[in-house]
């Protein structure tokens, strides 16, 4: 941990780190917070929502050697429950669980799936309050921002469940006369899926609810560090009607959890949304199973302003894409690429619709910036920062660490980044933004596919020739244009490159979960 002059010190139950001259002010801001997050949970622990055990077979059980895990407010550092850590053993049991329920589950009609889903839906929205209450209070974002997580991500559980029945297949035209040729998309059996910490319901919701409309089980795997919101949706599925088995959640050991999955031939399909590192060591472990494989990685996001922007389109679309959640998603806008023409003109609204960002803890009225989720968090934005500054990027607003202490960061917008920068190749995962120069729209094309990664691209122009002309050269798989939010549950997500393979969401993101059947009749014209 860097801390430079500041130091560790526990105010009001709260441990913190903070700069001696911060931390008057800080104790009360500390003092405060605490008290709210401690009586969300305990609001949330009375109404059955704040579970801590696993989900297997239809019954929550702890870790079968009682060991837990401490699930963390990143906002204040104080441990809002110990969850069951789980490994091997209870993975195998909850794939045995899914594997059983498999035959039941995929052989009700679309219908009577579709109408489980879409109460699970129902009671999704019904607890959105809590749901995104509890979203904050584990990992820190804004609560407006959490209960827009629950809509987006009950969204997901609506689609499927009218999709569900929207599950096509194909008579070909024979290429015999006494044959008939048909196509069966079926489900492809029990599913492993692994989620990360940022969106703790929708990554869980984008791809359980295609696997349960589609007829299969699942075994999900939540990060450690948001399994709260996860087993509280779980819950919400047992009451609208999930058979036992049909959903699973087992958190823990993440490794042992990962291999288990990987190893058991039940398992027919895995799918992750988390780091590209993991992500390709998981695709090298579906390998000797030879299981169906989709992976929402990394990205490298460029938000390009071209000189023909409207710079308030360019500056808000562009503040949504690098700005929510802290800096925090996958396709947060990465790289800002400003043309030279407007390049002074942008960087000066920019930084001003920056400072006014407010950050603080996600419980408090007009927050817009939570916490990052942890120390290697703020110390890989800390680390990228210092090696901008040290190749020669100048720093317009914020660039250290936010006077609130924790993991809270300034709001950062830097000029003069190059492509030899780290902030250029990586991605920062924080709420800094890079601005990069260029002078044409070839130079802006080759600078943005400049890199391993293609998941989202966001541009801003008024022309339309040139929204389409770079839309098609853009080598990601999500462009938007004079937009800075794309994402929803009608339209497929997922990247090309390094960033992954399949797609979430849409009628395109039912297919992960389906495998293809054909069948050959023969012998028709017998009498
Ligand atoms: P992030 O850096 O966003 O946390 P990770 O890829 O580390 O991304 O984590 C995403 C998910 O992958 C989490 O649920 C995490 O627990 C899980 N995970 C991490 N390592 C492994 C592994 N070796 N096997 C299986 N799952 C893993």
């Amino acid at each position: 941990m860097v801390v430079g002059a500041a130091a560790r010190v526990a105010i009001g139950g709260c441990r913190r780190l903070v700069s001696s001259h911060a931390s008057l002010l800080v104790s009360s801001q500390c003092r405060q917070m605490s008290m709210d997050a401690r009586s969300v949970s305990e609001k949330l622990r009375s109404s059955g929502l704040l579970r801590t055990q696993g989900l297997i077979g239809g019954k929550w059980i702890d870790s079968y050697d009682k060991t837990t895990i401490k699930v963390t407010n990143p906002a204040t550092g104080e441990i809002i429950a110990d969850v069951a850590r789980m490994g091997v053993k209870e993975t195998n049991d909850a794939i045995a669980s899914s594997y059983e329920a498999f035959p039941s589950w995929s052989r009700l009609t679309a219908g009577e799936r579709s109408k489980v889903l879409r109460r699970w839906y129902d009671l999704l929205l019904a607890h959105k309050e809590e749901l995104g209450q509890l979203i904050t209070l584990e990992q820190g974002k804004p609560l407006k921002e959490a209960i827009g997580e629950v809509a987006y991500g009950a969204s997901f559980i609506e689609y499927y469940a009218e999709e569900a029945k929207r599950v096509y297949g194909d008579i070909i035209p024979p290429n015999m006369s006494d044959r008939r040729l048909l196509v069966l998309k079926q489900p492809v059996g029990v599913v492993g899926a692994i989620t990360p910490w940022n969106f703790p319901l929708a990554m869980i919701t984008r791809k359980v609810g295609p696997a349960l409309a589609s007829g299969c089980t699942v075994v999900v795997k939540p990060s450690e560090l948001t399994p709260l919101t996860a087993l509280a949706a779980a819950e919400l599925a047992l009451q609208a009607g999930v058979p036992p088995g049909a959903l699973n959640v087992v958190m823990g050991n993440a490794p042992e959890i990962g291999d288990a999955l990987l190893s058991s031939p039940q398992v027919r399909k895995i799918t992750f949304t988390g780091s590209t590192a993991v992500g390709k060591k998981l695709m090298a472990a579906a390998a000797p199973t030879v299981k169906k494989v989709s992976l929402e990685l990394g990205g490298n996001a460029p938000s390009i302003i071209f000189d023909d922007a409207d710079l308030e389109v360019a500056v808000k679309g562009t503040l949504a894409a690098k700005f929510r959640n802290s800096g925090q998603t996958c396709v947060c806008a990465n790289r800002v690429l400003v043309q030279d023409g407007i390049y002074d003109k942008f960087a000066e609204a920019f930084s001003e619709a920056v400072q006014k960002l407010e950050v603080g803890d996600g419980f408090k009225e007009g927050t817009t910036q939570g916490p990052l989720i942890n120390d290697a968090a703020i110390q890989k934005v800390e680390s990228f920062v210092q090696d901008a500054v040290s190749k020669g990027a100048k720093i317009i607003i914020g660039g250290k660490r936010h006077s609130l202490g924790m993991t809270f960061y300034e709001p950062t917008v830097i000029r003069d980044v190059m492509s030899n920068m780290l902030m250029s190749k990586e991605e920062i995962f924080g709420p800094v933004a890079p601005l990069i120069r260029f002078k044409t729209e070839e130079d802006a094309i080759r600078i943005a596919n400049d890199t391993i990664a293609g998941l989202a691209a966001y541009i801003f122009t008024n022309s339309v020739q040139r929204s389409w002309r770079v839309s098609e050269a853009l080598e990601y798989g999500l462009v938007g244009v004079n937009e800075g939010l794309i994402s929803t549950e009608v339209a497929p997500f997922g990247g090309v490159k390094q960033s992954g393979l399949g797609r979430e969401g849409s009628k395109y993101g039912m297919d992960e979960y389906l495998e293809i059947k054909y069948v050959c009749l023969g012998d028709m014209n017998r009498q």
